[in-house]
């Protein structure tokens, strides 16, 4: 038994990466898609053998509320998109998955949060990495202390954002530039390595003035978290770099290392600790899963056992009003001190 899933947006994420991720899944099977281009659309529902009148276009999504076969609506849109399609898949009684960032503003991810409340309907934020096995080796490692107590986090993650023509860098659809599209990655990994929040940011932005692509959005943000058991995160992200993608953590005794850790695949994890007067470094054996097919198969079994995901809503809206923070200290040159939060880790 499979749970049904729409697809909302037929972009590059969802053609190239999650319906074919349905192939790898165990729990969930495509059975709606919608879409503004009715040939596209139709052509993919061949291929993945959904029903012509299981398409659907923007106008027309809310009769999704009549297909029994769609259980969950997942969110593949530009971010300021999401709000809307979040609210009206809600109210047509549809469990939601929605693609990151979450929304371009703390008050939207409220009221989403709210709709699919009200609606008693659940909400997921399409945090992949927290499926991906070597993040949660990781995460479990340090957690468990296996090497000592956790010091610092490093974290980078960019690429060169390629053409001017695209909602990315139209602050309106974006909600901003490399921050909340790439750098959200180091930011929710830093909160989910240490499972703490953050007490305090300051962020530094750096935008070339003469790139005609960045009169919208920031090109390159670092910033830094300071968490309330003494960690640091020092974190950066870019739309103007060759592809970067390091997650590093260093324990009293150990450094881990994973390269690759926030593409599709690929990622590397080498652990290197003290043993004795020397070291040792270990390559834990992880097995190369299709994170996508992870986050729904997640979802699909919180839909069938009624349990509540572990990236919801609130996890999302954490992260956006951490951005907000950080655009915050880079505007003003100060750290912004946060209130501590506690208990969100639970669900991890
Ligand atoms: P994309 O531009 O390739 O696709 C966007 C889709 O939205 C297209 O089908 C487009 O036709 C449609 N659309 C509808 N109205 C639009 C409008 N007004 N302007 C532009 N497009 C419009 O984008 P994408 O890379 O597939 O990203 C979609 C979402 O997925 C974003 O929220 C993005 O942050 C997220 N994303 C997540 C990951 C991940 O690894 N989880 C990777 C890439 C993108």
């Amino acid at each position: 038994r499979r749970v049904g899933f729409a697809i909302v947006g037929l972009g590059h994420l969802a053609v190239q990466q999650i319906l074919p991720g349905f192939g790898s899944s165990r729990k969930a099977k495509p059975v709606a898609l919608v879409s503004g281009r009715a040939d596209k659309a139709r052509v993919i529902a061949s291929q993945y053998g959904i029903k012509p009148e299981a398409v659907y276009d923007y106008e027309s999504f809310d009769r999704i509320a009549q297909n029994p076969d769609v259980k969950v609506v997942y969110i593949v849109l530009p971010n300021a998109m999401h709000k809307e399609f979040v609210i009206r898949a809600a109210k047509a009684g549809k469990h939601v998955l929605c693609e990151k960032p979450m929304a371009t503003s703390s008050s939207d991810c409220r009221e989403m949060i709210d709709a699919c409340d009200k609606a008693g309907v659940k909400l997921m934020i399409a945090y992949r990495c927290q499926y991906e096995p070597h993040h949660r080796y990781l995460m479990d490692s340090v957690r468990k202390k296996d090497f000592g107590e956790m010091r610092l986090v490093r974290a980078v993650n960019g690429q060169d954002v390629g053409a001017i023509d695209q909602w990315r860098l139209r602050k309106a659809l974006s909600g901003g530039g490399s921050l909340p599209d790439v750098g959200i990655y180091c930011l929710n990994a830093a909160r989910y390595i240490t499972g703490e929040e953050p007490v305090e940011v300051f962020a530094q932005i750096s935008t070339p003035p003469n790139d005609p692509r960045f009169k919208e959005v920031e090109e390159s943000v670092s910033f830094q978290l300071r968490f309330p058991s003494g960690v640091l995160a020092e974190l950066s992200c870019s739309y103007g770099v060759h592809r970067a993608q390091t997650l590093e953590v260093h324990t009293a005794e150990a450094h881990y290392l994973m390269e690759h850790a926030f593409p599709y695949k690929g990622q590397r994890l080498q652990i290197s600790h003290k043993i004795g007067k020397s070291d040792a470094d270990v390559v834990p054996n992880i097995e190369q899963q299709d994170q996508f097919a992870l986050e729904m198969d997640h979802f699909a079994t919180c839909v069938m056992e009624n349990r509540v995901p572990r990236t919801p809503g609130e996890e999302g809206l954490q992260d956006q009003m951490l951005v907000e923070a950080i655009y915050q200290s880079a505007r003003t040159g100060q750290a912004v001190k946060l209130k501590p939060v506690s208990g969100t880790d639970v669900t991890r």
